[in-house]
């Protein structure tokens, strides 16, 4: 038997529909979502992610602002942008794109952005909200995930969860989000002893790592779920996760492809989020 692979690109397509239809009735109210997005240097794969962004945003009806610097822009003028937009009425959502240059502190940064606009979920206060269950900007790829696991009917409370990676931007908030969800977390990282017997016990693994197929079959039960988060370049050049795919759908009961797995939820998520910010301005607006 061979795992079900779930399908991350119908799921955001789907989830994306919906999230046009409510951008068009909010717009009937006078309210276009708007979405800054900053952009330091000339990185890349932060170019294609940020394209892409902007890409959704107009498919779904929204607006959408870049700011692009030099790799050499100061950090003071960096925030003094992050404060013009935090008061700009057009725009919801702020994200600036990392990684920044290391002359700028990347969590000043962070800690500029308006707590009600920090759709990326990044800031501590929607981090300490999230912690405390209360109604959060959560962040962009652990919610992703949750989505994608609700959307495949895959049931979290009471399971166990070995998440494998603990940064924090995909693993700690992944593990606490499905804890939120009744599930039973373990965290593994690399001073972790024995992960392969951890992640053996899992019912569902989610491998955030950063390492080209780090996930074997050996480390995969019987029928688990396994979620992979990891964006590698294999030794061909060709893009791939944290996951030996070939082998372990071969052992697992669902699985995520990369790409068009956990990649298209993560933006999916930032468009909803900016949303839910929009929506929440307008109802500021009229208790006003
Ligand atoms: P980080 O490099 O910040 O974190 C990697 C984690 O893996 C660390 O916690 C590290 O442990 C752990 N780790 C490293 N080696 C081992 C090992 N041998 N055994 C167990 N754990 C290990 O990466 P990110 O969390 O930012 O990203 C992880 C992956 O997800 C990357 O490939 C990234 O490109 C991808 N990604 C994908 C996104 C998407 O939208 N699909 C969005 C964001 C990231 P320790 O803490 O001890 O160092």
């Amino acid at each position: 038997m061979t795992a079900e692979i779930i399908n991350g690109k119908e799921i955001a397509k789907r989830k994306k529909q919906e999230i046009f239809v409510e951008v068009e009735e909010l717009k009937k109210s006078g309210v276009t979502p708007g979405l800054a997005v900053i952009l330091v240097g000339d990185n890349q794969a932060s170019q294609t992610y940020v394209r892409s962004k902007q890409k959704t945003c107009k498919e779904l009806g929204m607006h959408s602002v870049l700011i692009e610097y030099n790799e050499s822009v100061s950090e003071e003028e960096l925030l003094r942008k992050i404060e013009q937009l935090n008061i700009d009425g057009s725009i919801h959502g702020i994200l600036v794109q990392l990684p920044l240059p290391d002359h700028i502190s990347e969590m000043k940064v962070i800690e500029t952005i308006s707590p009600e606009k920090d759709v990326d979920g990044f800031h501590p206060v929607n981090i300490g909200r999230m912690m405390i269950g209360q109604e959060a900007f959560l962040s962009c790829t652990p919610y992703g995930i949750l989505v994608l696991l609700k959307e495949s009917g895959i049931e979290l409370e009471g399971k166990h969860v070995v998440v494998v990676g603990r940064s924090n931007i995909v693993g700690k908030p992944v593990g606490q989000l499905l804890l939120n969800e009744n599930a039973t977390v373990t965290y593994c990282h690399s001073r972790t002893k024995g992960l392969e017997k951890l992640t053996q016990a899992a019912d569902i693994i989610i491998a955030a790592v950063g390492k080209a197929g780090f996930i074997t079959k050996d480390h995969v039960k019987q029928g688990a779920v396994v979620i992979d988060v990891g964006i590698n370049r294999n030794s061909e050049g060709k893009l791939c996760g944290d996951v030996a795919f070939d082998e372990v759908k071969e052992v697992a009961g669902y699985l995520t492809p990369v790409p068009g797995g956990v990649g298209p939820m993560t933006i999916t998520v930032l468009m909803y989020n900016t949303l839910k910010s929009a929506r929440d301005s307008l109802s500021k607006l009229q208790r006003t």
